[in-house]
């Protein structure tokens, strides 16, 4: 009865179990190692006698409330043939650890739940235990990232500190998965992946990125077939970024009527138009009405995403050569120089038709990220971090602390 509740609960074979202790907290099964065929590993005999004991104390997965241990005895074995004398291997646990296979197993799935440290108080160990085990399953599982399959990727980078220090990753637009994470996001730091992707990524399409160059001169220079795509979040982030300097311009010119009406209206500003509630779209109405720069800059931001429902490049290619042209003849700074950055990466641009991808996903990730960097294990392990990013599409990140 207690060998297979052991089974059935903790995949524990091969063991009589002799004695089960029960205490308020905790339950301790007394358990004989019988191994049903234990072959000499040096003439593959099956006979054997027993040279001697030693007992192997392991946490299995609690039952209930409780925390559960084995008391495991093992016999030295004796080859009845050749005399060789060894120990008998676990089945259910691995060498020198103090916990059976199983418990590894809970663990690994309590992670997907909850942060290293509440996983670590509810069993009632350290911290640094939990975290091992699920560094060793991370490590197992994603050491070799399936590339032949991929068709199209997305890159992007996050700030790992507030300083200067940026995280570059690769992810798989079709699945969402991050296949690929690195420090830094310069040439040097992102050319190692390239290579690979040369090598192995054979599928490979096209790669969504924002105007960094350092991305587009790495994927332009080793991987002649593929595509790069320059993704619309990012170009419609520019545009926010030009409206905002010249609100901030205005605002520094304004006389005391014009400065009541931009004041707090950035968020109207960088809305889309038909997200704003009726109110929220008149104040926006009547701050257009006093400033022709932001007027027309927000005009020209909305008309840029039609660029993206265009039926064909050949409309698409129409549209943004008016929208540059509109913009650089537009008299406003701002608007010039996003007019000439677009016309620069307008190949790019159009790529899109030929894909049809953006990086939209990426937003959720960054979410995530977030979340995970707020973690109380932060960045000191650098590999755990790029690992942990590896598994961030399985993991249910509703908890924040
Ligand atoms: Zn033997």
């Amino acid at each position: 009865m207690s060998a297979s509740l052991l089974y059935h609960t903790n995949q524990i074979t091969d063991v009589q179990v002799k004695n089960v202790e029960y205490f308020h907290e905790i339950i301790v099964f007394h358990v004989l190692y019988e191994p049903s065929k234990a072959p000499c590993p040096c003439c593959g005999w099956n006979e054997s006698t027993s040279k001697g004991v030693k007992r192997r104390k392991l946490r299995m997965a609690p039952l209930g409330n409780k925390a559960a241990f084995l008391l495991v005895e093992i016999h030295r074995l004796k080859c009845v043939n050749c005399s060789f004398i060894w120990w008998p291997t676990l089945p259910f646990a691995r060498i020198k650890k103090r916990h059976t296979v199983s418990f590894e197993l809970y663990v690994i799935e309590l992670m997907r739940f909850a942060t290293i440290e509440h996983v670590a108080k509810f069993l009632g160990v350290s911290w640094s235990l939990v975290k091992k085990i699920h560094k060793v399953y991370l490590q197992r599982e994603y050491k070799d990232p399936d590339l032949k399959s991929i068709q199209y990727l997305g890159v992007d980078e996050f700030s790992i500190s507030k300083g200067h220090e940026y995280m570059t990753i690769f992810i798989n637009l079709e699945t969402g998965e991050i296949i690929h994470a690195v420090e830094g996001k310069s040439i040097e730091s992102v050319t190692p992946f390239i290579l690979q992707l040369k090598e192995k990524a054979i599928q490979l399409k096209a790669i969504a990125m924002d105007m960094n160059a350092a991305y587009a001169s790495a994927t332009k220079k080793h991987l002649t077939n593929v595509d790069v795509v320059f993704d619309r979040f990012h170009i419609v982030a520019l545009l926010n970024t030009a409206i905002d300097e010249i609100r901030r311009d205005q605002q520094a010119k304004c006389n005391a009527v014009g400065l009541k009406a931009i004041k707090g209206m950035r968020f109207l500003l960088l809305s889309n138009y038909e997200k704003l509630n009726p109110k929220k779209q008149s104040s926006l109405a009547c701050l257009l009405e006093v400033n022709k720069p932001i007027a027309l800059a927000h005009a020209m931001k909305e008309q840029i995403r039609l660029f993206w429902t265009k039926p064909s490049v050949k409309e698409g290619a129409q549209f943004l050569c008016w929208w540059i042209m509109d913009a650089v003849e537009s008299g406003i700074r701002e608007l010039e120089k996003t007019g000439r950055t677009l016309l620069r990466h307008g190949n790019d641009i159009l790529n899109y038709f030929k894909h049809r991808i953006t990086n939209g996903k990426t937003e959720g990730i960054n979410n995530k990220i977030k979340t995970m960097k707020r973690q109380a294990y932060g960045f000191r392990d650098i590999d755990y971090f790029k690992l942990r990013l590896y598994s961030l599409h399985k993991t249910g990140y509703s908890f924040a602390r």
